[in-house]
């Protein structure tokens, strides 16, 4: 397709001008890209009622009125084309991910999306996305690549625009107003819609995710328990504590054997003696980026505060301050903040069989841990001074599993566990049939619980020289195909039990149990009733023996079978 060759007088003729190039772009946007918004507004309504029509046709007119007052602001005639460009391949990603997977694009989905490493983003990319991008991208984008833009010159431009901006906005308002109280409702009912609106959710979301870490990057973490220091029986204490804490990946309650899933996808933790399963575990969030640092502050979800989460240290950071080492162990996509200033290391994805060159399998998170382990000491000098050895020689560490991490399912686990079959090999959902999907996630999950049985065999293999135990917990669920839903991050007020409800278990060497007192029974006992991931900062600095002013001890899970 090559531009027709005209005078610059001829090209401009019925050329359209940026106005209506921003008039077309937000009616292409308001009919196209928002089926999931209309799908989800017009759900139940009588088709044949005339109050539908209306309903229908002023939320038309307010969505096309609200892409061209965004557009109307910012868009000039030299940055038109590129600028309009990059927002139709943008929409059309958000687009398709709106539709395949019902996400909502809040800020929260914004910035787990925008904090994804390359290798998770890659997995996203298939093949069927191509005759998608080919009508959402590719056809737009010649159109307005072909298509010349009139020449005005500015005054009149400016005031032609003036005057086009407040067209739309009243037309806008005076939609919305004409249907406002079965607008109004709609939107108390169900606020989350509003991030369904294509492109402006993620406009607005990014907006907000920028503002936010502008803000949290001009100034350092509000320390956090400060006057953390080990309590008086560690003195007593003949050997130093190995505490592991797992943190896991995308694993939900639903599909664990343990808490009773039809299929034993936990098979080696079912013949751990002691091992303790939490049933009923709710997570802070439906995503990475929310519940990591979410479960490592003292706040959680009761008291939920994303600012003043990301703004402040968190477990790690207090148990340092009593002198303990932490290290993070990572083979996903970072400690999220919650490691910062703290010994902690990514795994290298070579030269190992468990790992492929992009990505490792959870295995290798154990592999040579021992010589990091002990280099690890609490970074806090003066906390260390004086300080039993019992103390300066324990440590805590985290690994960061890759776990159950969708799409890609398969590719979680190695050939040996690929148990329940047909699997869906590929990271393109939509090719395999539901039960496909089930049958490799749980392969997932049945390597996960050899993972962890490995990590309780490795602390045993350690308990001559240290009180040892580990708590694994999920970060959040997934859903895998329940109401249409797939993956994780719906927002959590609306999101289902299949994202919110997560494994988790205990496990206390005896020197552990006895060093704590802790009554085995109860912990049984307890962990038949409901927990959170808000339990955790407080039960990890009861277990660990920490006292500070910031751990609140009717939130610590074991604190009643401390005899
Ligand atoms: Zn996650």
């Amino acid at each position: 397709m090559s531009r027709p060759l005209m005078s610059p007088a001829a090209d401009q003729r019925g050329a359209p001008s940026t106005d209506t190039l921003a008039l077309v772009a937000s009616l292409w946007f308001a009919l196209a890209c928002n089926l999931s918004f209309w799908h989800e507004v017009l759900s139940g309504r009588d088709a044949t009622a005339p109050a539908t029509w209306l309903f229908a046709g002023a939320l038309f007119v307010a969505l096309v009125a609200v892409h061209f007052l965004l557009l109307g602001l910012v868009l000039h005639r030299a940055w038109a084309k590129p600028l309009l460009g990059l927002l139709l391949v943008a929409t059309a990603f958000a687009v398709h991910y709106t539709q395949k997977f019902n996400v909502y694009l809040d800020p929260s989905m914004l910035r787990n999306v925008l904090r994804t490493d390359v290798k998770e983003a890659s997995e996203l990319f298939t093949w069927s996305m191509a005759p998608h991008l080919l009508f959402y991208a590719v056809l737009p984008l010649l159109l307005l690549w072909w298509v010349p833009i009139r020449r005005r010159r500015w005054p009149g431009a400016l005031a032609r625009r003036i005057g086009w901006l407040l067209l739309a906005a009243a037309l806008g308002v005076g939609a919305v107003m004409a249907v406002f109280q079965d607008f109004g409702s709609l939107m108390r009912n169900r606020k989350e819609l509003r991030y369904l609106i294509t492109p402006a959710n993620y406009l607005y979301s990014l907006g907000r995710v920028a503002v936010a870490d502008t803000r949290s990057a001009a100034k350092p973490r509000e320390p956090l328990g400060t006057d953390a220091r080990p309590g008086a029986a560690w003195a007593a204490r003949s050997k130093p504590t190995l505490f592991v804490f797992v943190l896991g990946e995308t694993a939900r309650a639903a599909n664990w054997g343990l808490s009773g899933y039809a299929r034993q996808t936990t098979p080696q933790l079912a013949e751990v003696p002691g091992l303790i399963n939490f049933k009923d575990v709710s997570a802070c969030g439906t995503n990475t980026e929310t519940s990591v640092p979410c479960l490592f502050s003292p706040w959680g979800r009761r008291q939920y505060d994303e600012d003043r989460i990301r703004g402040s240290q968190g477990l790690l950071h207090v148990l340092d301050h009593a002198g303990l080492g932490t290290f993070w162990r990572d083979n996903q996509s970072g400690c999220k903040g919650v490691c910062d200033g703290l010994p902690n290391e990514r795994l290298a994805t070579t030269a190992s069989a468990l790992c492929d060159g992009e990505r490792c399998l959870d295995e290798a998170l154990l592999r040579d841990l021992d010589a990091p382990l002990v280099a690890a000491s609490a970074t806090a000098a003066s906390a260390a001074q004086g300080l039993p050895k019992a103390v300066t020689d324990s440590r805590v560490v985290v690994l960061h599993m890759l776990g159950n991490h969708g799409p890609a399912y398969y590719k979680r686990y190695p050939a040996s566990f690929r148990r329940f079959e047909p699997t869906c090999d590929t990271p393109d959902l939509r090719q395999c049939e539901i039960p496909q999907i089930v049958n490799t996630y749980d392969n997932a999950l049945l390597y996960t619980d050899h993972v962890l049985a490995r990590t309780i065999d490795w602390l045993k293999a350690r308990q001559d020289r240290y009180d040892t135990a580990l708590i694994y917990v999920s970060d959040h669920g997934e859903s895998l195909g329940e109401n249409r839903l797939f993956l994780h991050g719906v927002p959590y007020a609306i999101a289902p039990k299949e994202q919110t409800q997560v494994p988790m278990v205990a496990w206390f060497s005896p020197g552990f149990a006895d060093s704590r007192r802790l009554d085995l029974g109860c912990v049984q006992a307890r962990a038949a009733q409901p927990a959170s991931h808000d339990h955790l900062f407080h039960s990890l600095l009861g277990l660990m023996d920490v006292k500070t002013a910031v751990r609140e001890p009717a939130m610590d899970l074991f604190a009643p079978c401390r005899r």
